[in-house]
């Protein structure tokens, strides 16, 4: 896939004026480059004109200047997890890594907030708050690498956005450098702000399309004292979205995380990763890993078990581990949290991040398993997720039997795959990007099946905010 605005390679001289504003310091060279232009799947590969790590919200604005002044295409990069290519440039962009904006300013209590620059990592985020004794509840597999900035990008999901949200609800203010090298001062901590559009909304999810965010006014939260955790076996996704409702209630909607694992998941962890046994004694089709929490004196475990001893007496659930210490949560977390690395070893398949309404998961499940069964027949189905969303992880990792070369891995029926997989979700009005993004790979299914009075206002937004179309051309648009 090509960027659609053929972009010249920049003069000479403004990656001089370029590298003199962030020094030797801010240039990334030789060798150093390849973690920059290589992502996680490796499906694109990427190339640029020029790489640099800014120091300063200056140091970017004044870059930005230079790359509107000569129509340079810029690349905002932060922690380079996103699985959907749009930290990727294609050839002549400048890439601009925040890598090296990593100071968390300001938590404060009363305002339920924290001000951070956008390359503090999820992780410093989350350790940070809890340093305080707050909690910054957006936690994703990837969270030891991915920035504030990338986070905010793509408006990422995760586990415990059934309680929380995603992180849209998160950001209260925010700091960015528009395509014209301007710097917009929207670092507010407020709850309520109705002078008009929510700007800050264009921004979250943007994919940097609009402008490069350099820092953030987050929410922060009282941090639980009490957390349940229990994995469950159940026969169906019907049983599991059925626990789901019954959970729910049992404990006033305290459910944090409720998340959806397939047989095939559990297998391929214990297979593929050291360390992880099967903590049931006997397998189950699905698994159910979920997690309630509470601050203060409340310990919802009582209401928890009780609720699970009526599912199993009811048969809506088959089997159950409830965690007895922080330890065994960590370890049954670390289960859902090993999927993607070990459908990653077993050869490059087809993954789809989608989402319906959560009632809708047993019919996408079925429709979809028909599908693949007529086209991939020989493809194993990888299925999880956080289903208290309706976001379904449906992967496919290809034959055990057939090795990882491009004839046998699923490449020559991906078009296929994607395709039919995005009609049925289409036709159960759900998503066909739940919480991954758009970037590169999802541009043009996103320009087939997005409603076109949609389409035509996200782009008469890019065009007014970005008229020489030099923030992160060829991604979502
Ligand atoms: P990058 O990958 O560097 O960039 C992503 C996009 O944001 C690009 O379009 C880029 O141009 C833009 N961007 C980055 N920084 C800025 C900035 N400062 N200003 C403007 N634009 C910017 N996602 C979920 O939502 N939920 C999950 O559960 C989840 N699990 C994951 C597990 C693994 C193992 C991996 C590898 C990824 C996972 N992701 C998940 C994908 C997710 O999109 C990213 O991990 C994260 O949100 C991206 O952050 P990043 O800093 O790495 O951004």
């Amino acid at each position: 896939m090509n960027a659609p605005n053929a972009f010249q390679m920049p003069p000479p001289q403004a990656l001089e004026a370029i590298a003199a504003i962030v020094g030797p310091k801010g240039v990334i060279s030789g060798e150093d480059t390849k973690p920059f232009l290589t992502e996680w799947r490796d499906r694109w590969p990427g190339h640029a004109s020029m790489i640099v790590a800014p120091s300063t919200t200056q140091e970017i604005a004044n870059i930005v200047k230079i790359c509107a002044a000569h129509k340079i295409a810029i690349t905002p990069q932060g922690g380079n997890t996103g699985l959907v290519g749009g930290q990727i440039p294609f050839d002549a962009e400048i890439l601009i890594s925040l890598k090296r904006m990593r100071k968390i300013q300001a938590i404060s209590p009363h305002d339920g907030s924290m001000t951070l620059e956008a390359g503090v990592t999820l992780q410093e985020a989350q350790d940070a708050a809890r340093q305080a004794g707050y909690l910054f509840p957006l936690s994703i597999g990837s969270e030891g690498s991915c920035q504030i900035g990338g986070a905010i990008s793509t408006n990422a999901g995760g586990v415990n956005v059934l309680r929380y949200g995603n992180m849209r609800a998160m950001v209260l203010g925010l700091e960015v450098v528009t395509p014209d090298g301007e710097i917009w001062n929207g670092l507010k901590s407020l709850r309520k702000d109705n002078t008009g559009y929510d700007l800050k909304q264009l921004f979250i999810g943007g994919e940097g399309t609009l402008g490069i965010i350099t820092r953030a006014v987050l929410k922060i939260f009282p941090y639980p004292e009490n957390i349940t955790t229990a994995l469950i076996g159940v026969a169906s996704p019907q049983d599991a979205i059925d626990l789901l409702t019954k959970a729910q209630k049992a404990t006033g909607g305290l459910a944090t995380s409720f998340e959806l694992m397939s047989r095939q998941c559990m297998d391929l962890v214990v297979k593929n990763i050291p360390g992880i046994n099967d903590p049931m004694d006997k397998a189950h089709p699905w698994y159910v890993l979920m997690e309630f929490s509470s601050s203060g004196s409340q310990n919802l475990r009582p209401s928890v078990e009780d609720m699970l001893a009526k599912a199993l007496e009811a048969n809506l659930i088959i089997n159950a581990v409830i965690a007895d210490s922080d330890q065994q949560a960590q370890d049954l977390w670390r289960i859902r949290h090993s999927i993607s690395e070990a459908n990653k070893a077993e050869g490059r398949g087809v993954r789809h991040d989608v989402s319906v309404p959560t009632s809708a998961i047993p019919a996408f499940l079925k429709e979809a398993d028909a599908a693949i069964e007529q086209i991939a027949p020989e493809a194993r189905v990888v299925a999880f997720g956080h289903i208290g969303d309706g976001n379904i992880h449906y992967n496919l990792a290809p034959s055990p039997a057939l090795d990882d070369t491009p004839k046998n891995n699923l490449d020559d029926k991906r078009e296929t795959i994607e395709n039919r997989v995005y009609d049925i979700i289409t036709r159960l009005g759900g998503s066909i990007s739940a919480e991954h993004g758009v970037g590169r790979h999802k541009r043009d299914a996103i320009a087939m099946r997005k409603d076109p009075i949609e389409l035509s206002m996200m782009r008469a937004v890019k065009t007014a905010l970005d008229p020489n179309g030099i923030m992160n051309p060829g991604k979502m648009l």
